[in-house]
C-alpha cells in the first residue's frame, strides 16, 4: 500500500490514491506528496526528490525557504535585537511554546466562567471578584498564546488558509474579544451579576469558553492527527 503525505499538516494517508482532501487540515488531495517508504515519513522535510511529484513540490518549498534565508544568516546591517528575536522564535517553535502557553487560558477560562455563574446563582459579589481576577490572568496570557500560535501557523503550516485554520483564528479572535468585553464590563460595573443584564454577561463568558474549546479541539486535531 502506498503512503501519501499532506504538505500542510504532515498527515499521512495510506492507500493507492491520495484522499479527496486532508481529513485534518482540509487541503486538496491533489497536493498530497507520495512517500517512498517509512523513513521518508519520518523526515518529510528531507530534500530527496525521488518522484516527479516531489519535484513539483520542491520549488514551492525553495521559494518559502528563500524568504527565510536572510533570517538564518543575519546580515551585518541587521540589528542585534532582530537576531535575538529570531533566535527566540526558533526556540519557541522547537519547544512547542504554543501548546504549552495555551494551557493557561484553557485551564483558567472554565474556572472564571464557573465562578461568575456561581456568583450569579448565589448573589455573591466575592465570587464575581474571584472570576474577574481569574480572567485578568487569561488576558495576560492571551498575547503570548496568539503570538506563538501565529508563529506556528507561519513557520509550520506555511500560513495555510484552509477551513481548519480559518476556524482556529476565528475562535481565538472570539475568545480574545469576549475576554476583553467581560473584563471591561466588570471594571465599569462590578455589580453586573446582580443586575438584570447578568445573563448577557454569563452568555459572553460561555461564548468565550466555547470558542476556546473549539480552538483547543482544532489544535489537538492538528497535533495528534486523528
Ligand atoms: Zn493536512
Amino acid at each position: 500500500m502506498k503512503k501519501w503525505q499532506c504538505p500542510v499538516c504532515k498527515y499521512i494517508h495510506t492507500g493507492d490514491e491520495p484522499p479527496e482532501k486532508c481529513p485534518v487540515c482540509g487541503v486538496s488531495g491533489s497536493k498530497f506528496v507520495p512517500l517512498e517508504d517509512d523513513t521518508a515519513a519520518e523526515t518529510p522535510e528531507a530534500e530527496t526528490p525521488a518522484t516527479d511529484e516531489k519535484k513539483t513540490v520542491a520549488p514551492e518549498k525553495k521559494a518559502a525557504n528563500n524568504t527565510e534565508t536572510p533570517n538564518a544568516s543575519p546580515l551585518k546591517t541587521e540589528g542585534r535585537a532582530m537576531v535575538y528575536m529570531k533566535k527566540t522564535a526558533e526556540l519557541m517553535l522547537k519547544h512547542h511554546a504554543h501548546p504549552v502557553t495555551v494551557h493557561i487560558p484553557n485551564g483558567v477560562i472554565p474556572v472564571a466562567a464557573a465562578l461568575f455563574i456561581l456568583s450569579w446563582i448565589f448573589g455573591s459579589p466575592l465570587l464575581a471578584k474571584a472570576g474577574f481576577i481569574n480572567q485578568v490572568f487569561v488576558l495576560i496570557a492571551l498575547p503570548v498564546v496568539v503570538l506563538t500560535g501565529v508563529l506556528e501557523w507561519k513557520k509550520k503550516y506555511n500560513q495555510a488558509q484552509t477551513t481548519i485554520f480559518k476556524l482556529k483564528i476565528g475562535a481565538a479572535t472570539v475568545t480574545a474579544i469576549c475576554c476583553m468585553a467581560s473584563i471591561i464590563w466588570y471594571l465599569v460595573n462590578p455589580g453586573v451579576l446582580e443586575s438584570s443584564w447578568a445573563w448577557v454577561f454569563v452568555v459572553i463568558n460561555l461564548l468565550m469558553l466555547a470558542a476556546a474549546g473549539v480552538a483547543g479541539h482544532i489544535g489537538g486535531k492538528l497535533v495528534f492527527k486523528d
